[in-house]
C-alpha cells in the first residue's frame, strides 16, 4: 500500500531545470508563477491559441492578420540611416511583401535568411503606406523544419523572464515526464461527461486546436479542474470521516420544551428555519457526532434555529453551550434567548471573563451539577476548570472569528459534543463546499417577514458636509448612527488614525459626547464600554473600523456611513450594512466613495444598491472579483485550483463532494484498486497530509 509518494510521479516533482531550455535561471522566474516542479507546468494550461497553419500566400487576406507562409527570399535592403528598419524583400507564391527588423544584425539576418533561399516565416502582416510587412516575424523555419510548428500554437500565461518559446517548451518537456496514471474518476461519471483519460486530458489541453478549446467548458479542462476538486473534497471527506469516526451521543429529543418555546413567540419559524432545525435534529439523533454549519445572512433567525437544537440536547437529559467571539456578542445572544428558556422554564447562564469570585463559583457548580442546561459565553468557556455535568451540543457563532482549535477545545469539554457553527458570511455555494467541504451544510436562505429594505445610496466624499448635515437632523430626531472608517488592508494602526481623526472632526462639528469611538487598537473593556454608551443610546454616533463588522445588535440605530466604501469586499459591506435595518424604523446607508470611480468598482457598489440579497451579493462579488479575494486573503484559507475554475465550474464542485463522500465510505483506507489510484491523485495534488488521517494509513 502507498504510503508516500508513489515512483511513478517522481519524474513530475524533480527540479524544474531537468526540463528542455530550463535554466537555474529561468527556473527562478518560474517561482513568479508557482511553477516549482515539471507537475505545476502541466496544470498551467494556455488560455488561448494562434492560427499558424500553412498557407500558400497572403493574398486576398485582411490586414492585419497572423499568417504563415513560405516565401521564396529576395534581396536584403540595409537602413540607410540609424533608426531606419532593415527590410527584406520577400515572395510567397503570389505575393511580395517585406520582413522589417529594427535594431537588426545583419550577420544573423543573412545567416537565417539566405537571399535565393526558401523559408517559413510566421507572424502578423500589416500594410504601412500601402506596402505588405511583416515586422520581426515570431517564427522563420527552414521548410524542413515545418513539423516544429504547431498548426495551433498554444497561448499561456507568462511572467517576467519567461517567453512564450519557453514556455511552450518546457510545457511540453514536461508532458512528455508524464506517463498514463491509474483512473481515479469514477467510470460512470466518466463515461457520462465523455471525459478523455488523464494523459490525454493533459495532452489535448496544451495543444488546443481553436478558442473553443481553452473554454473551460470542454471535456477535457472539465476532467481536469474536476481532478483537483475531486482531491481536495477527498481531503475534506476524510477530515470529516475522522471526525465522524468519533462515536457520538443520540440525542432525541421530545419536543416539550421546543413546543413551549414555539408556543411563547409572536410569529411561526419560516420554512427555511423548520427545514434547518429538522436537519440538526436528524444529525443529533445519529450516533455519530454532528459537524454542521448553519450558514444565514444577518437577520435570517439564526438564533432560534440554534435555541432549538440546544433545546433537544437538554430535553435529551443534557446541556447544551452557545460561544460568541466577543463579550458583546454574547451578551446579546444572552439578552435574546432569556426570555424564550424562561419560556421553556429552564436556567441559562452567562460566563465570561468577567465572572469571578463566588458568583463565577456558583456557577460552575450549578453548570457541573446540571442545574444550568444552556451556558451561553466567550472564550471563558474554554477555561480548565469549567465542567459540564453531560454537554451534549456546542454551538459557535460566527466561526470565523474562531479557529478550528477552539472548536475542538470546546468540543472536548463533553464525549462525543455534537457541534454546530454558524455563520453569517453568505458565501456561494462552490465556495462554501471549498471552504467547509468538511461540514455539513445547512442554510436559512429566506427572511421572517416584514423586513424593511434597507436604502443605500451612494455618495460621492466630496459631499461630506452634507452628509453630516443629514446626521445632524437625524440625530435631532432621536436616530443614531455607524460612521465606518476606511479599511486599510494589513495596517490597523493607520486605520486607528483614520478613525480618531474623523472621530475628531464629527464631535467638533456635532458636539462633545455625542460620538464615540471603536477600533482594534483599544483595550477590549474600553471597546465594551464604548459599545455600551452607543447601546444605551448615550452616544449617538459610533466612529468604528470594521471591528463592528459582527453580529451587533442596536436596533435603534438605522443610519451606517462606509467610507471609502470602494475599498471594502462586497461581503464585507452587506455585513456592514446589516447592522442597521434591525429594528421597525426604514434604514439608509451611505456608500462614500472617493475619486473617480472605475467601472469594475460602480458595478460593485451599484449591486450594493440593487439588493438587500447577501447570497446574491456573495455571487456578484465572486463574478466580479473571483475566488481568491472573495473572503479577504487573511481569512479565507481556500485552497488555490490552477485548472478548476469555480465561477464557471460551479456544478463540478457538488459532484465532486458526493462522489468523495460515497467513495469514502465504500472504501474509507483507499485500499480497492481506485483506492490506490486516489491515494496516486493525492500525491499528484499534494493533499498527501490527507492520507495520514487515514484509519488505517
Ligand atoms: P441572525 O442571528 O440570523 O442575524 P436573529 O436570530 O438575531 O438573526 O434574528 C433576528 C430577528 O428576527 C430577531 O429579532 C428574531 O426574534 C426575529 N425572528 C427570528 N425568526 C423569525 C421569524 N420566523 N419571524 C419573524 N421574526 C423572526
Ligand atoms: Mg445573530
Amino acid at each position: 500500500m502507498t504510503s508516500s509518494r508513489p515512483e511513478i510521479l517522481f519524474p513530475l516533482f524533480a527540479d524544474l531545470t531537468v526540463l528542455d531550455g530550463v535554466g537555474p535561471k529561468s527556473a527562478l522566474n518560474f517561482v513568479n508563477m508557482q511553477v516549482e516542479r515539471p507537475r505545476d507546468l502541466l496544470f498551467t494550461l494556455p488560455h488561448g491559441c494562434i492560427d499558424r497553419r500553412l498557407r500558400t500566400s497572403i493574398k486576398g487576406l485582411t490586414f492585419p492578420n497572423i499568417v504563415t507562409v513560405e516565401v521564396e527570399v529576395g534581396a536584403h535592403q540595409k537602413p540607410a540611416s540609424r533608426g531606419r528598419p532593415y527590410r527584406i524583400m520577400v515572395r510567397d507564391a503570389e505575393m511580395d511583401f517585406q520582413l522589417v527588423f529594427f535594431h537588426a544584425r545583419e550577420d544573423w539576418l543573412r545567416r537565417n535568411l539566405p537571399t535565393g533561399e526558401r523559408r517559413l516565416v510566421s507572424g502578423k502582416i500589416e500594410v504601412f503606406d500601402g506596402v505588405a510587412q511583416m515586422v520581426h516575424p515570431d517564427h522563420i523555419l527552414r521548410p524542413d523544419e515545418h513539423a516544429d510548428l504547431p498548426a495551433f500554437e498554444p497561448v499561456y500565461p507568462l511572467t517576467a523572464g519567461i517567453s512564450q518559446k519557453l514556455m511552450f517548451k518546457a510545457a511540453h518537456s514536461a508532458l512528455s515526464r508524464a506517463v498514463e496514471l491509474p483512473e481515479w474518476v469514477d467510470q460512470n461519471l466518466k463515461a457520462e461527461r465523455n471525459w478523455p483519460d488523464w494523459r490525454n486530458a493533459l495532452e489535448q489541453a496544451h495543444a488546443p486546436l481553436g478558442p473553443q478549446d481553452t473554454s473551460p467548458s470542454t471535456a477535457v479542462r472539465e476532467r481536469l479542474a474536476y481532478d483537483e476538486l475531486f482531491a481536495h473534497q477527498v481531503t475534506l471527506a476524510i477530515a470529516r470521516a475522522s471526525v465522524r469516526r468519533s462515536k457520538g451521543l443520540e440525542t432525541h429529543g421530545d419536543s416539550s420544551l421546543q413546543e413551549k418555546v414555539l408556543n411563547s413567540l409572536p410569529f411561526s419559524p419560516t420554512r427555511a428555519q423548520t427545514r434547518s432545525i429538522s436537519e440538526i435534529h436528524a444529525d443529533m439523533a445519529k450516533p455519530v457526532r454532528m459537524n454542521r454549519l448553519l450558514q444565514g445572512d444577518v437577520g435570517s433567525g439564526k438564533t432560534l434555529v440554534a435555541l432549538m437544537a440546544m433545546l433537544a440536547a437538554v430535553e435529551a437529559g443534557g446541556q447544551a453551550a452557545m460561544m460568541a467571539p466577543t463579550e458583546i456578542l454574547a451578551r446579546q445572544h444572552l439578552a435574546g434567548l432569556m426570555p424564550l428558556a424562561a419560556a421553556a422554564g429552564i436556567r441559562l447562564e452567562l460566563l465570561t471573563g468577567r465572572d469571578k469570585g463566588a458568583e463565577r463559583a456558583e456557577k460552575l457548580a450549578a453548570l457541573a451539577n446540571g442545574e444550568i442546561s444552556i451556558m451561553v459565553g466567550t472564550h471563558a468557556l474554554f477555561q480548565k476548570d469549567v465542567e459540564f455535568q453531560s454537554l451534549r451540543l456546542a454551538v459557535i457563532d460566527e466561526q470565523h472569528r474562531f479557529g478550528v482549535q477552539q472548536r475542538m477545545e470546546l468540543g472536548s469539554k463533553g464525549r462525543a459534543v455534537d457541534i454546530l457553527v454558524m455563520t453569517a458570511t453568505p458565501i456561494p455555494r462552490s465556495l462554501a463546499l471549498a471552504h467547509y467541504g468538511d461540514m455539513d451544510i445547512s442554510v436559512l436562505d429566506e427572511k421572517p417577514p416584514g423586513r424593511k429594505p434597507i436604502e443605500t445610496v451612494m455618495v460621492s466624499a466630496g459631499r461630506l458636509d452634507q452628509v453630516v448635515d443629514r446626521l445632524r437632523a437625524a440625530i435631532a430626531e432621536g436616530r443614531q448612527a455607524y460612521w465606518v472608517c476606511p479599511l486599510v488592508e494589513g495596517s490597523e494602526l493607520v486605520e486607528m488614525t483614520a478613525a480618531e481623526d474623523r472621530f475628531k472632526h464629527l464631535r467638533a462639528v456635532l458636539g462633545e459626547g455625542v460620538v464615540g469611538l471603536v477600533h482594534g487598537q483599544l483595550k477590549p473593556s474600553e471597546k465594551d464600554k464604548a459599545m455600551e454608551e452607543f447601546i444605551a443610546g448615550r452616544t449617538k454616533v459610533l466612529v468604528a473600523t470594521t471591528v463592528i463588522e459582527v453580529g451587533v445588535d442596536v436596533p435603534t440605530a438605522t443610519i451606517i456611513v462606509i467610507e471609502q466604501a470602494e475599498h471594502f469586499g462586497l461581503a464585507q459591506l452587506h455585513q456592514l450594512r446589516g447592522r442597521v435595518g434591525r429594528g421597525d424604523e426604514a434604514s439608509t446607508c451611505l456608500l462614500l466613495y472617493s475619486g473617480k470611480l472605475g467601472e469594475t468598482a460602480l458595478a460593485r457598489l451599484s449591486i450594493m444598491r440593487e439588493t438587500n440579497d447577501g447570497f446574491r451579493i456573495a455571487e456578484e462579488d465572486l463574478r466580479l472579483r473571483g475566488a481568491g479575494d472573495l473572503l479577504g486573503v487573511a481569512q479565507s484559507g481556500l485552497p488555490r485550483f490552477r485548472v478548476a475554475d469555480l465561477e464557471e465550474q460551479a456544478d463540478l464542485m457538488k459532484i465532486a463532494q458526493d462522489d468523495a463522500r460515497m467513495f469514502l465510505q465504500s472504501d474509507p483506507t483507499l485500499s480497492s484498486e481506485r483506492g490506490q489510484a486516489v491515494r496516486t491523485l493525492l500525491y499528484l495534488m499534494e493533499q498527501d497530509k490527507a492520507i495520514r488521517l487515514l484509519s488505517v494509513g
